[in-house]
């Protein structure tokens, strides 16, 4: 059998065979990343907070390519809810062995203003769910010496948006959380990697981005002039989660348009 590294450049980015967990992939950017990973071969787990016509259209979407795919929901401020999702998935498409955390919950607010209840929420979905899901799928892809765990970061780890604060900082915590456990698991053929978006054209920003004036002032923070699409992901996850990106660890991946620099 040939090794990870011996394989055609087409061959190597095949996830077929693989199970994966991608969370918040009723939508936008989870749900192209999704999409992608399913194209490739793998069987996925799509995930939204609840039940919802957005959640089956994105698992209409990945049975085109593996019928095995499914469906979970859950809400990820709520305690023991990592636990239950990733219970769920093992039982729907057997434990996975890519994690791929992309929920999130964003709070536009004042510094001053943001109340206990919002800080918590969002530190706790967007960087202790993601540490809870990843010790949590970490025993299986030891044991079978190969796993992908990647957190979903953003932009704002370096570019820190004024009325976001706790996001910011949630995010900015994950490409620490990635850089350390990146060198923890690499000995067990496990990799770890931080994907993080620039301004994406998604639900979340369509109230912002719809304000011509606004939307011209992002715009003109970004080299490449333009807002990217939730499809703008899908090759920076496929290259992270398959053979293709075997010797790529501990890395935050920006697809930004430049953004970040
Ligand atoms: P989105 O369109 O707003 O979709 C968010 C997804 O997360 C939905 O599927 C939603 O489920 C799920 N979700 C929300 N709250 C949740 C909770 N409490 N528990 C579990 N799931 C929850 O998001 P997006 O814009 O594609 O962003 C995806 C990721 O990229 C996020 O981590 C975000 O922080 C990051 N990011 C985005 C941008 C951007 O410009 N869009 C920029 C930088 C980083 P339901 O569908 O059921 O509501």
């Amino acid at each position: 059998m040939k090794q990870e590294n011996q394989k055609s450049v087409m061959e190597s980015f095949s996830l077929a065979g693989r199970r994966a967990l991608v969370t918040g992939s009723a939508r936008g950017i989870g749900r192209a990343i999704a999409r992608a990973l399913a194209e490739c071969g793998a069987t996925v787990a799509v995930h939204g907070v609840r039940p919802s016509d957005a959640l089956e259209q994105s698992l209409a979407d990945v049975r085109a390519f593996t019928p095995k795919s499914a469906a979970v929901t859950g809400d990820l401020g709520e305690p023991g809810c990592a636990q239950m999702l990733f219970e769920a998935t093992s039982s729907a498409i057997g434990a996975p062995d890519i994690v791929i955390a992309n929920a999130s919950v964003q709070v536009r607010r004042p510094w001053l203003e943001v109340p206990e209840s919002e800080a918590l929420l969002q530190m706790q979905v967007n960087f202790h769910a993601t540490y809870q899901l990843f010790q949590l799928a970490y025993p299986a892809m030891r044991q079978q010496r190969w796993g992908r765990l990647i957190s979903v970061g953003s932009v704002q780890e370096v570019r820190p948006h004024p009325d976001m604060p706790i996001y910011a900082a949630s995010k900015a915590a994950l490409e620490n959380l990635v850089r350390n456990l990146a060198k923890l698991c690499a000995p067990d053929g496990v990799t770890v990697n931080n994907l993080c978006p620039g301004v994406f054209a998604t639900d979340r920003n369509a109230d912002a981005l719809n304000n011509p004036t606004y939307a011209e002032k992002v715009r003109a923070g970004i080299p490449l002039r333009d807002f990217a699409m939730p499809e703008d992901a899908a090759g920076a996850a496929v290259l992270l989660c398959s053979a293709a990106g075997r010797y790529i660890t501990g890395v935050t991946l920006r697809v930004d348009g430049g953004m970040g620099i």
